[in-house]
C-alpha cells in the first residue's frame, strides 16, 4: 500500500513538475537563466536543476543518459548486463567494458570496507524485500541459506569477463552514484551550463556555482522529520553528497524498525548506531558505496575508516540524535537541528 502511495505521489509531482519550466532562484537576483526538470527512473523521483543561457535542452540529455544507464545496469531490466550475469548458472560471461569495470570497483569497495558494502547481497536483499512488499520479517531458517551464497569474493572479474559463482548481485546500493558520475561528465562537458544541481533520491551533484557565484547549499536530511526538514547544510561546489538512512525504505514490525541496508555478516538490517549518514566526497560511485557500508560499520570503525583513507569527508547522525561531522567538513557544515532535538558534538 506504502508503495502504491508512494509512486501516486511521484506520478502527480510528475504531473505538476515534468515540464521544463524556467524558474527564478528566491535567492539571488536573476542574472543566469535557470531550467527545471523532475522524471522517475531508477525507482526513485530524479530533480534537476541547470543555470546557464540555452541550457534548457541539457535537461533531456541528462534524462536520456539515466535511462540508458538503468537499462544497462538493472537487475530486472532481462536486456542489462546485471540481469544476464544473475542468469549466467555460474558460466564466464562477456559484460560490456563499462559494466566490467563498474564491477571490479565494486569488489574493490568491498576488500576495502572489510565486506560492510557487498553486491552479492541480493539474495537477502530478495528475500528481505524492504519497500517492496514485505511487512513480517523472515525467519532466521530463510536467512541461513542464503549466507552460503552471498560474499564478495564470489564474484571474479577478468577483463570484460565476469564470473559469479554461486552468487547473485545488486547495484542498488552505487547505481545512483553511478549515473551521478556520469551526469557530471555530461554536465561539464557543456560550456554554457555555469551551474547545476541533480538530485536522484538521496544522491546529489553540484556543479560550478549558482547566480551571484554562490556555492550551492545542500540540506542534510533530519532521518526523524518529514522529507523537506533538515538538520543543517552544507556549501559546495563540484562535488557529491550521498546519504543512506534507516527512513528510506522500511517496515516496522513489533515496535521495531527493518529497513533496506543488509549487514551481510548477520543477513539483516543493520542494527550498527547510525540513523543517517552523508559522505561528501569527489567521487560518486565510492560516495554511494561508502554512504551504504558506513552505515553498516558504525560510527566506531566509520571513523577508523575514515582517519585511515581521508579521502571523503562525512556527516554522521547517531540513532541517540547527535551530529558531527568529519574534520573537512567543521568549515562548511552549519547545524540547525537544535529545535528537532539533534545535539551537535
Ligand atoms: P543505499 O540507499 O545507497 O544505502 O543502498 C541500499 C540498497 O543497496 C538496498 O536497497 C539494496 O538494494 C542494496 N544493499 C543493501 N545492503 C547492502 C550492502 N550491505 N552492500 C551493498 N548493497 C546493499
Ligand atoms: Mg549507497
Amino acid at each position: 500500500m506504502k508503495r502504491i502511495i508512494a509512486v501516486l505521489s511521484a506520478f502527480f509531482l510528475l504531473l505538476s513538475m515534468t515540464a521544463c519550466v524556467k524558474t527564478e532562484d528566491p535567492q539571488q537576483p536573476v542574472d543566469v537563466p535557470v531550467y527545471e526538470k523532475t522524471i522517475f527512473a531508477m525507482d526513485t523521483v530524479m530533480t534537476f536543476k541547470v543555470y546557464g543561457e540555452g541550457t534548457e535542452p541539457v535537461l533531456d540529455e541528462c534524462e536520456a543518459l539515466i535511462r540508458q544507464v538503468e537499462d544497462e545496469i538493472s537487475k530486472t531490466i532481462d536486456s542489462s548486463d546485471i540481469y544476464k550475469l544473475n542468469a549466467s548458472n555460474g558460466q564466464p560471461t562477456k559484460v560490456a567494458p563499462e559494466t566490467a569495470a563498474l564491477l571490479a570497483a565494486a569488489n574493490e569497495y568491498s576488500r576495502r570496507t572489510g565486506g560492510a558494502f557487498d553486491i552479492t547481497v541480493e539474495p537477502l536483499v530478495a528475500l528481505w524485500n524492504v519497500g517492496g512488499g514485505r511487512t513480517v520479517p523472515p525467519t532466521q531458517a530463510e536467512i541461513d541459506p542464503l549466507m552460503g551464497m552471498v560474499g564478495f569474493r564470489r564474484m571474479s572479474v577478468d577483463g570484460d569477463t565476469v564470473t559469479l559463482d554461486g552468487c547473485r548481485i545488486d547495484l542498488g546500493a552505487i547505481g545512483k552514484g553511478y549515473v551521478s558520475d556520469k551526469l557530471y561528465a555530461l554536465l561539464k562537458s557543456h560550456e554554457n551550463v555555469k551551474g547545476a544541481l541533480f538530485s536522484l533520491g538521496g544522491n546529489v551533484g553540484v556543479i560550478g556555482t549558482k547566480q551571484g557565484d554562490k556555492p550551492f547549499v545542500i540540506g542534510v536530511r533530519d532521518p526523524k522529520g518529514q522529507p523537506s526538514d533538515y538538520l543543517g547544510y552544507i556549501e559546495l561546489s563540484d562535488m557529491f553528497v550521498v546519504s543512506s538512512g534507516d527512513y528510506e525504505r522500511f517496515f516496522e514490525y513489533d515496535g521495531t524498525i527493518y529497513h533496506h541496508i543488509i549487514d551481510p555478516a548477520t543477513g539483516a538490517p543493520s542494527r550498527s548506531d547510525i540513523k543517517e549518514v552523508s559522505i561528501v566526497c569527489d567521487d560518486g560511485t565510492y560516495a554511494d558505496a561508502l554512504s551504504t557500508a558506513l552505515f553498516v560499520m558504525g560510527t566506531e570503525k566509520a571513523m577508523k575508516y575514515y582517519e585511515d583513507n581521508k579521502d571523503f569527508e562525512a556527516v554522521f547522525v547517531t540513532q541517540d540524535s547527535k551530529v558531527f561531522v568529519t574534520d573537512g567538513l567543521k568549515d562548511k557544515f552549519t547545524f540547525t537541528g537544535a529545535e528537532a532535538g539533534y545535539t551537535y558534538e
